[in-house]
């Protein structure tokens, strides 16, 4: 039994269960919802990232093509002008070079170079080379091309400064070579480059870009350690130096996965390589996740309650059939009317099992009833009169017996036939029975023997009350000829005996000596001091 109740308590009722599955279910659902949408998340915004910073590559790769194209336009205009150089005097020519270094951020030095390889005039002058023969293979190579020319990034030999070179032929109007007009911008110094790309750094979404030469040298990078050095493994870079633009995702030579957009610059085969770090992507990721979760929090608390309420709901009829069919034979329980429930199965159920119960329970009473009654007068029986016997004296209760036979009935039986004899004693108990105070019981004790109990009373108050009895069945119209009397044998509890037997045997002797003593009368039992007097 008590196993049974421990393993009942482990067990999961209805309304757990259901709600359990349910929540799970949402659970589940709104995990596959959620992974959906960080995976679509993540490709739209690895898309989105990607053409932006292709589109970013691009619009830069556009603003450096035209700055070159307009360095050149600007250096080819200024060698058209100095096609009379021999004619004009140095300070002229100083003055255009000055004019044209002043008048665009374009160049940090200008210089006139002789066919020879002089160097005629340098502007600002301070940079103190005029006068001097170039050294330098870029300018020798420039020098000889006699075309326009702009070279790579490259580290001047004495300032260890990265440098590009730009250059315009000069001819005169005979077309006799006269040298180039060349324009050098310093890479990290100051300048209408560095104005508008050396700013490479990070955004806030975590972008940065860089400029690799034809090469595949960094001429820009956000870590300026890294100007000049070779990338051309990257495999962006090497797309580049086949002058290709377009986005795609790459490690770079760290090991970080970046999403990239490059786009090569025509004028000058540079490259620009826009990046962001898929990190960054991650970040966001786990952000939109974030909000999705917070935004889905009160709608998935309200969904709960709701499967709960509802689950309570579904489950009612059943977890009151369980209550009700759990309490049956512990105690008298009240069953209700039928009930209505919404599930058609719960209704049959519900119903199907009341009627069922308040079947048993009709059953039940009436057996329980027909236990403890006689079947003939309708009496209570000697089994339940042995009960309240036991149950008085368990509780202390002071109480008198008395004991009642009918007179002489076997010569009723014997004239009148056993069915008046029936009729007879049936008679007697409804005499008896309508003879009692309120509070006292008449029990049929067996044959024409009747019992009756008088809580809180003493022998000869019962004395009294057997007497009425007594005179009451004497003067009573009897279903057969002859007059019915009856003799009474009285025991009162404590005084006669403790128990039940002895207290019923008590009165038994008392009856028997009303017998003895001419019947049709009433004694009380003696006493154990007044036997001893004997
Ligand atoms: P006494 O005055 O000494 O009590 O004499 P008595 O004849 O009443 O006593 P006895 O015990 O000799 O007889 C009782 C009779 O009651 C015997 C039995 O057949 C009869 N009897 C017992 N139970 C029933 C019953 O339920 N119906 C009928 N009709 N007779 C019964
Ligand atoms: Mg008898
Ligand atoms: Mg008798």
């Amino acid at each position: 039994m008590l196993n049974n109740a421990l393993h009942i308590s482990k067990k999961l009722s209805l309304t757990t269960l259901l709600t359990g599955l349910v929540t799970l279910v949402i659970l589940l659902t709104s995990g596959i919802l959620l992974v959906g949408s960080y995976e679509s998340k993540k490709r739209s915004l690895t898309e989105t990232t990607m053409h932006l910073n292709y589109s970013n590559a691009d619009r830069m790769s556009r603003t450096m093509d035209s700055l070159f194209l307009s360095m050149q336009s600007s250096l080819k205009y200024t060698a058209g002008k100095l096609s009379a150089i021999d004619t004009m005097a140095p300070e002229d020519v100083n003055e255009y070079l000055d004019l044209m270094q002043s008048s665009s951020n374009f160049f940090n030095s200008i210089a006139v170079i002789e066919s020879d390889g002089l160097i005629r005039n340098v502007a600002p002058a301070s940079v103190g080379t005029a006068g001097k023969h170039i050294t330098s293979a870029i300018s020798l190579e420039a020098l000889a091309v006699q075309k326009p020319y702009i070279s790579s990034p490259y580290l001047t030999a004495n300032t260890k400064r990265l440098i590009v070179f730009l250059s315009q032929p000069i001819f005169d109007n005979t077309g006799t070579y006269l040298g180039i007009l060349s324009g050098t911008i310093y890479l990290q110094d100051n300048n209408v480059l560095s104005d508008i790309f050396d700013n490479g750094q990070e955004d806030d979404s975590g972008a940065y870009y860089y400029i690799v030469d034809s090469d595949g040298h960094l001429v820009y990078h956000p870590d300026k350690q890294l100007i000049g050095e070779s990338v051309s493994s990257n495999v962006v870079v090497q797309r580049l130096m086949n002058k290709e633009s377009g986005e795609q995702q790459v490690r770079n030579t760290r090991g970080t996965e970046l999403l990239a957009g490059y786009s090569s610059v025509p004028s000058n085969g540079w490259g620009i390589v826009v990046v962001s770090p898929v990190g960054q992507i991650h970040k966001e990721l786990i952000g939109h996740i974030r909000i999705l979760i917070w935004y889905s929090l009160l709608p998935f608390i309200i969904m709960l309650l709701g499967v709960i309420l509802l689950a309570r709901k579904f489950a009612r009829p059943f977890v009151y059939l369980a209550n009700v069919v759990s309490k049956m034979g512990k105690e008298k329980i009240e069953l209700p009317e039928a009930k209505q429930y919404w599930s058609r199965e719960a209704h049959l159920l519900t119903n199907g099992v009341l009627l069922a119960l308040a079947n048993i329970q009709e059953q039940t009473e009436q057996l329980t009833q027909e236990a403890v009654t006689d079947v003939l007068t309708g009496l209570m029986n000697r089994r339940s009169l042995e009960h309240t016997i036991s149950e008085w004296i368990a509780s202390g209760l002071p109480f008198s017996l008395v004991m009642l036979d009918v007179d002489k009935f076997k010569l009723v039986n014997d004239t009148y036939g056993h069915n008046s004899g029936d009729e007879v004693l049936k008679h007697v108990a409804r005499v008896v029975v309508d003879s009692l105070r309120p509070d006292d019981v008449c029990y049929r004790y067996g044959g024409e023997e009747f019992v009756i109990l008088l809580a809180r009373t003493t022998p000869e108050a019962a004395f009294k009350a057997a007497e009425r009895i007594r005179r009451a069945v004497e003067v009573s119209k009897a279903p057969v000829a002859a007059q019915v009397t009856v003799s009474q044998g009285i025991a009162h509890y404590p005084s006669h005996s403790s128990d039940r037997e002895g207290l019923l045997e008590k009165a038994d002797q008392a009856l028997y000596l009303a017998k003895s003593g001419g019947r049709n009368r009433t004694v009380i039992a003696f006493l154990e001091q007044e036997l001893s007097r004997f």
